[in-house]
């Protein structure tokens, strides 16, 4: 590739925006970092089944309807071959109350016979693998990845995450796997597991969807869309 005088502004005003975000994401992290030192999910789970279940279920649905519903699963349901030999009606009405429950409980079934059929009845560990489990993305892998074994290889996009992120100015993206590409670039990989928690919950209890609470919001001098919203 021939690189000319423009090439090489272009690519010094590259760097220069990068090495800005870089900075920006520095200080983020710090004081996300300072408000919730050890993030950990509030799904309510007692072993790697139940966590994966209970994340399986958390789409597109509240942590607090997920724990009331698996309160009373989790005594009807104690191992992987309770799920994989369900009766798909029965499990539909068993968890009903989290939305899509009828496609998720389908997933359920299935997810709980491939990982007795192909992992021999234990949670696959690495990422490649847990994706390839029904009703399982990247973000519910990053997930489990990072709570059950502290092992970051990617950041948790959710909702909160792509709303914060936005509005933080660190990315314009709106597709979950395009934002955790950008975040990874920015922030250090052994950010990423404190990160993926702390702005979870940052977006869940201040930076809220509607009436963020900018004013108790420790990131309000950095934030572009502070007191705007
Ligand atoms: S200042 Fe307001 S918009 Fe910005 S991150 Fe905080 S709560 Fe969200």
């Amino acid at each position: 590739m021939i690189l000319n005088f423009n090439s090489f502004r272009v690519l010094k005003v590259l760097t220069m925006d990068n090495l800005e975000l870089k900075d920006k994401a520095k200080k983020i992290f710090t004081l996300l970092h300072r408000d919730h030192p050890n993030p950990k999910t509030e799904l309510i789970y007692k072993n790697e089944m139940e966590l994966s279940i209970a994340v399986a279920l958390s789409a597109q649905t509240t942590d607090k309807k997920v724990n009331e519903i698996t309160q009373r699963l989790f005594k009807k349901y104690t191992g992987w071959e309770d799920f994989a030999k369900a009766s798909i009606q029965e499990l539909q009405q068993d968890i009903r109350g989290v939305n899509f429950h009828m496609g998720k409980a389908q997933r359920l079934i299935k997810m709980a016979q491939k990982v007795i059929s192909d992992f021999g009845g234990n949670l696959p560990r690495e990422m490649h693998e847990l994706i390839t489990l029904p009703g399982f993305a990247r973000k519910s892998s990053n997930v489990v990845m990072q709570e059950l074994w502290g092992k970051a290889e990617g950041i948790v996009v959710d909702t909160h995450v792509t709303r914060v992120s936005n509005r933080l100015g660190l990315t314009t993206q709106q597709d979950a796997i395009k934002i955790e590409k950008e975040l990874m670039a920015i922030f250090p990989k052994e950010s990423w597991r404190v990160l993926s928690g702390s702005m979870v919950l940052h977006g869940r209890y201040v930076c809220k969807a509607i009436k963020p609470n900018c004013l108790g919001c420790s990131l309000n001098k950095i934030c572009p869309s502070a007191f705007k919203i």
